[in-house]
């Protein structure tokens, strides 16, 4: 299964994707990960997108698509995939549609985690403390926020076009929203 992750910043779709892996073994691509993971090794265009970052913006197309086609193209995503953090914007959408045709491995399913906007400016808070990530302090997360209604959201009416995109409510206990997720998936999610 081809799963395509969607939500706010802090709508909880890595803590999800990282449940997800455990219950269906196969793998979760990150572009988030993928480009702190970079910066960490002090690639250069990992630092160059971390000054990106740090401001909350989008790091530039041509490098994102590089980055996922590079990843889309090793051989464990034959079993599927659950991508977090792609596609954030139309041109994205639409490479990424070019590239999984490509590869023969098209996009099964859209979910989008629905959380309320108070929900999230408190879990980012929470998660500023907890990580101390740079790009989670409050004048960023409110970059992020305004990126995210200008450009990602157009996503979700993309795959819901293509009768892609299924809605899950991201509220409530961690083990809630992914049994929601997995019934959206059809995925048998009683605990063994
Ligand atoms: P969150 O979903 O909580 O914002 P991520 O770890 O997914 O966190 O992303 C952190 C940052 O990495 C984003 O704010 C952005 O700067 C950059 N980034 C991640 N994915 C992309 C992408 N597909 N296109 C452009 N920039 C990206």
């Amino acid at each position: 299964m081809r799963i395509v992750l969607l939500g706010a910043p802090g709508s909880g779709k890595g803590t999800q994707a990282a449940l997800m892996v455990e219950r269906l073994g196969m793998p979760h691509i990150s572009t988030g990960v993928l480009l702190r993971n970079a910066a960490d090794r002090g690639a250069e265009l990992g630092l160059k997108a971390k000054s990106i970052i740090d401001k909350g913006e989008l790091v530039p197309d041509e490098i994102m698509t590089d980055m996922i086609e590079e990843r889309l193209s090793r051989p464990d995503v034959a079993n599927g995939f659950i991508l977090d953090g792609y596609p954030r914007n139309l041109a994205q959408a639409k490479s990424l549609d070019v590239m999984l045709k490509r590869l023969g491995q098209p996009a099964d399913i859209a979910i989008q985690l629905d959380v309320d906007a108070d929900q999230i400016v408190k879990r980012l808070a929470g998660r500023a403390e907890l990580e101390g990530r740079a790009d989670d302090n409050q004048d960023v997360v409110r970059n992020r926020m305004r990126v995210y209604h200008e450009k990602t959201a157009r996503v979700i009416d993309y795959y819901a076009n293509r009768g892609l995109l299924t809605h899950v409510l991201g509220d409530g206990k961690i083990a809630e929203v992914l049994e929601r997720i997995l019934s959206a998936l059809s995925v048998d999610h009683s605990i063994p």
